[in-house]
C-alpha cells in the first residue's frame, strides 16, 4: 500500500485539485503534486500568465547517478514513491524528501533527495539537500522543472536571455528553437545558458517575463538553465534551427517547452551537499525590469575594488603588440617610446603593451619573462618610467590561463598544474594562429592546456609570474582571458588539493585575490583589468575590455552602471564604434592595424575620438559619471516608428537625464523626435561636432555614422 506522511508544523495546504499542494502570495501561485513533487502549475498572477500550464506536464526533479558499469543513469523524481511533504514558515515553504531514490538503471540507491520550494518577497525560491550515502557520485541536478513552459501570446517571439562577454547572448525559444548540442547527441532541440557567464536567464515575451536568477556567488558548481523543445521540430533547418509546431499537439504527443535549472555539484559517495537558490521571479515589461531583479540582489553582496583614481575621469586607451610566436617583432621596448609619445600628443591616457612577454603574445604562456628579441629586463622597466613621466599610464598585457604545450616547461612541471578530463588527460586547447602562412594554416600553432587555479602550487607559480610584470613598474595588468577556461569546467586531478572534481571557476577569485595581496602594498593603486569579466569578477577587477559588434546590447553595462568598460576601435575612420561608446560609456581602445599600428595611421578616427571625449567631459554628470538606463525613460521615433538606436543616463546628483542617439547609418541621415514623460522642462541638443548646447526642438536630424546628446536643462 502506498503512504504519505504529511507532517502539519503549521498552516494546512490549500487544496486545489486532489492530491496537490499549493504555495501562494500576491503574485505567484506554484502548484505541486503531493504523490510526486512535479510543479504542476505556475501563474504569475498580475497578468494571468501561466508560466507551467498543463498540470500533467509537470515534472518532480532528476538526478544524474552513473554506476560502474553504465553511466547512463537517471533517476526521476515522478518514478519515485510518493515523498514526505512538511509545510514550514505559515504554509509558505515546502519541504519534499525522498528516500533511497530509485534510479533507472541501478535499483535503489542510498540516495536522499529533499527538494525546497519557499514562496518569499524575493520571488518563488528552489533550494534542495543531497545526502548520498552510496557509493556512486550524484553528477547533476535538474531542479526545478518546468515540464510545460507556455507563452503567454501564442504567436509573439519568446526568448531566454542571458548575460555574455559584455553583452546580451539571446537564445530564441518561439517560432524557432536554437538548438546547441549535436542534433546526433539527444532527442529533442536542446539549448542552454550558463553560470558564472551568466547568472540568470530571462524568459521573455512582449512587455513581460520570468527571471530565473542562480543566486551564487562562489562558483562552486556550474549551472545551466536549459530548455528542450518537445517533441521536436516541425521543419528542420540545419542542425542548429528550425520551426516549431504552432498547436499544443503534434503526431498525437503533447507539444511542450521544458525548461529546467541544472546543478552540477558531483556529490561523490559519503557525501552530503546543498543546492544554492534558484529564484523564480515573473516581471512585467521588457528584459530591464528582469535585470532589475538581479541588480537588487547583487547590491547585497558586491564590492567594487577601489578604484585608481586616474581610471574614473574620461580618458582613452591604445593597445599596442610587440610580437608574437613567429617571433614578428614589431617595436623593440626602446621603441615604445615613440609609441608613448604618440599617446602623449594625441592626449590618450594609458598605453597597454601586448607581446611583451618571452614567445610573444600566446607563445610560451604562463612566462611573463621580457623577451630579448626586444630588449632586456632593465630596458623596458626604464621605457615604462619614461611612458609614465609622459603623462601616459602603462599597463601590461598578463595571461595565466593556458600553458604553452610547446614549452619546455609544459613538461618538466606545468602538466601537473593543467586542468584534468575525468580520464586523467591534461584538457586541450586550440590556441591562436600568428601572422606566417603556415600557423595561418594551423600547422604549427602552439597548443595550449588550462592551468587549474584551485591548485595551491600552480598559483604559488603563478604569483611568481605575476611578481615579474608588476616589478616592472606599471600600472597595472590586463589579464587576457581571465573570464574563461576553453570548453573545460571540472578538473578532476586528485593532486591539485580541491575536491575532486572542482568546478574550474571557482579558482578564479583565489588567483586575483592573490594577485591582490602581492599588488596591496607594492602599489595600491595597481590597476585590474580583465577580458569580458563575468559579473563576479568586478569583485577582483576594475575594468573589462571586450569586443562588440553594431547589434550589441548593453545587458552588463546596465547591471553594472559603476564599473568600468572597454571597447577596441580599428576603423580607419571608425565614428560607428566610437558612437557605440560614447552611447554605452565605454572607454575607447585605439587599435589601429589590429593594434599593430600608431596612432598617426588613422588621423579621422582619432580626431573623431576625441571630440567624443571632449564631450563626454564637458557632460561628465551625465555621459560619465551618470547611471545607465539604456533606451529607459525615453521615448525616439523616427518615421513614425520606435527608434532603438539611444541611450539615456541620469545625473545621479539631480535626476536630470541625457539621451545620447545614434544614426549606424553610412547612406542616409536620420531625423528622430524624442519625447518624455513631463512635458514641462526644457531640453538642449549637443554633438561631438558642436558641443555648445542649443535650444532642443523635440527632432534632430542626425547626420550619417554621427550622434546627437539632448540634455535636460
Ligand atoms: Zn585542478
Amino acid at each position: 500500500m502506498r503512504w504519505i506522511l504529511i507532517v502539519f508544523v503549521t498552516a494546512l495546504p490549500v487544496p486545489l485539485f486532489c492530491g496537490s499542494v499549493v504555495l501562494e502570495n500576491s503574485t505567484i501561485k506554484a502548484v505541486f503534486n503531493e504523490n510526486t513533487g512535479a510543479l504542476q502549475q505556475l501563474i504569475s498572477k498580475k497578468d494571468g500568465w501561466y508560466l507551467q500550464k498543463r498540470p500533467e506536464l509537470g515534472r518532480s526533479f532528476r538526478l544524474d547517478i552513473p554506476l560502474s558499469h553504465q553511466r547512463f543513469n537517471p533517476v526521476f523524481g515522478e518514478e519515485q514513491p510518493p515523498p514526505q511533504i512538511r509545510h514550514e514558515k505559515n504554509g509558505k515553504r515546502l519541504r519534499f524528501q525522498w528516500k533511497n531514490v530509485r534510479s533507472k538503471n541501478g535499483g535503489r540507491l542510498a540516495v536522499d533527495f529533499t527538494g525546497v520550494a519557499e514562496l518569499t518577497d524575493d520571488g518563488l525560491i528552489f533550494t534542495a539537500e543531497i545526502d548520498n550515502r552510496s557509493f556512486h557520485t550524484v553528477e547533476t541536478v535538474h531542479w526545478p522543472i518546468l515540464g510545460d513552459l507556455s507563452r503567454p501570446q501564442p504567436d509573439a517571439l519568446f526568448s531566454q536571455l542571458g548575460m555574455d562577454y559584455g553583452g546580451m547572448k539571446s537564445l530564441q525559444l518561439f517560432p524557432k528553437f536554437d538548438n546547441m548540442p549535436g542534433y546526433f547527441a539527444v532527442d529533442y532541440p536542446t539549448q542552454m545558458l550558463q553560470t558564472p557567464d551568466t547568472p540568470f536567464s530571462l524568459i521573455t515575451a512582449p512587455a513581460r517575463g520570468l527571471y530565473v536568477g542562480y543566486h551564487d556567488t562562489t562558483a562552486a558548481h556550474l549551472v545551466q538553465f536549459m530548455a528542450r523543445l518537445k517533441p521536436g521540430y516541425l521543419g528542420y533547418e540545419f542542425w542548429d534551427s528550425g520551426e516549431n509546431p504552432k498547436g499544443d499537439s503534434l503526431a498525437g504527443q503533447p507539444v511542450h517547452l521544458e525548461f529546467s535549472v541544472l546543478h552540477f555539484p558531483f556529490f561523490n559517495g559519503g557525501e552530503s551537499g546543498k543546492l544554492q537558490p534558484v529564484v523564480l521571479v515573473p516581471f512585467q515589461g521588457s528584459w530591464h525590469r528582469g535585470a532589475d531583479i538581479y541588480k537588487k540582489w547583487r547590491q547585497s553582496w558586491f564590492q567594487s575594488p577601489a578604484k585608481p583614481d586616474w581610471l574614473q575621469q574620461v580618458h582613452a586607451w591604445q593597445q599596442i603588440h610587440v610580437n608574437n610566436p613567429e617571433n614578428d617583432v614589431r617595436y623593440s621596448y626602446r621603441d615604445l617610446l615613440k609609441i608613448g609619445a604618440d599617446c602623449a600628443r594625441h592626449n590618450v591616457g594609458a598605453l597597454q603593451i601586448t607581446g611583451w612577454t618571452i614567445g610573444g603574445q600566446d607563445g610560451a604562456y604562463p612566462s611573463h619573462d621580457t623577451d630579448p628579441h626586444l630588449g632586456t629586463r632593465t630596458n623596458f622597466a626604464e621605457v615604462i618610467a619614461q611612458i609614465q613621466k609622459m603623462g601616459v599610464k602603462v599597463i601590461l598585457f598578463n595571461k595565466y590561463t593556458w600553458a604553452d604545450r610547446v614549452s619546455p616547461w609544459y613538461e618538466s612541471e606545468l602538466i601537473r598544474y593543467t586542468t584534468k578530463d575525468p580520464y586523467g588527460d591534461p584538457h586541450y586547447y586550440g590556441g591562436y594562429a600568428y601572422q606566417t602562412p603556415t600557423q595561418l594554416a594551423e600547422i604549427n600553432t602552439h597548443r595550449f592546456s588550462p592551468l587549474c587555479h584551485l591548485s595551491p602550487a600552480w598559483r604559488q607559480v603563478a604569483c611568481g609570474e605575476f611578481l615579474k610584470s608588476i616589478e616592472l613598474g606599471a600600472d597595472g595588468m590586463l589579464y587576457d582571458e581571465n573570464q574563461h577556461h576553453g570548453d573545460s569546467r571540472y578538473c578532476f586531478d586528485a593532486t591539485h588539493k580541491h575536491h575532486v572534481p572542482a568546478h574550474i571557476y571557482a579558482g578564479d577569485t583565489r588567483l586575483a585575490t592573490d594577485f591582490h595581496e602581492i599588488s596591496n602594498p607594492k602599489k595600491a593603486d595597481y590597476l585590474f583589468a580583465g577580458e569580458g569579466n563575468y559579473d563576479l569578477q568586478f569583485r577582483e577587477y576594475h575594468l573589462s575590455y571586450f569586443r562588440v559588434d553594431l547589434n550589441h546590447v548593453a545587458l552588463h553595462r546596465y547591471v553594472a552602471p559603476y564599473q568600468e568598460m572597454m571597447i577596441p576601435v580599428s576603423g580607419y575612420n571608425d565614428r560607428n564604434m566610437i558612437n557605440l561608446a560614447l552611447m554605452n560609456r565605454y572607454i575607447i581602445s585605439y587599435e589601429p592595424r589590429n593594434f599593430k599600428g600608431r596612432l598617426d595611421e588613422f588621423p579621422q578616427t582619432i580626431e573623431y575620438g576625441k571630440k567624443v571625449d571632449r564631450l563626454r567631459e564637458k557632460l561628465s554628470a551625465y555621459l560619465w559619471h551618470g547611471v545607465f538606463q539604456d533606451t529607459l525613460g525615453a521615448t525616439v521615433l523616427s518615421d513614425g516608428k520606435i527608434y532603438t538606436n539611444y541611450s539615456v543616463f541620469i545625473d545621479p546628483n539631480c535626476g536630470k537625464k541625457a539621451v545620447v542617439v545614434v544614426n549606424y547609418s553610412y547612406e542616409l541621415p536620420v531625423e528622430v523626435g524624442i519625447g518624455f514623460a513631463d512635458k514641462t522642462k526644457k531640453w538642449t541638443v549637443a554633438t561631438p561636432e558642436n558641443p555648445v548646447p542649443l535650444v532642443f526642438s523635440g527632432i534632430v536630424n542626425i547626420p550619417v555614422n554621427s550622434a546627437v546628446v539632448v540634455i535636460e536643462k
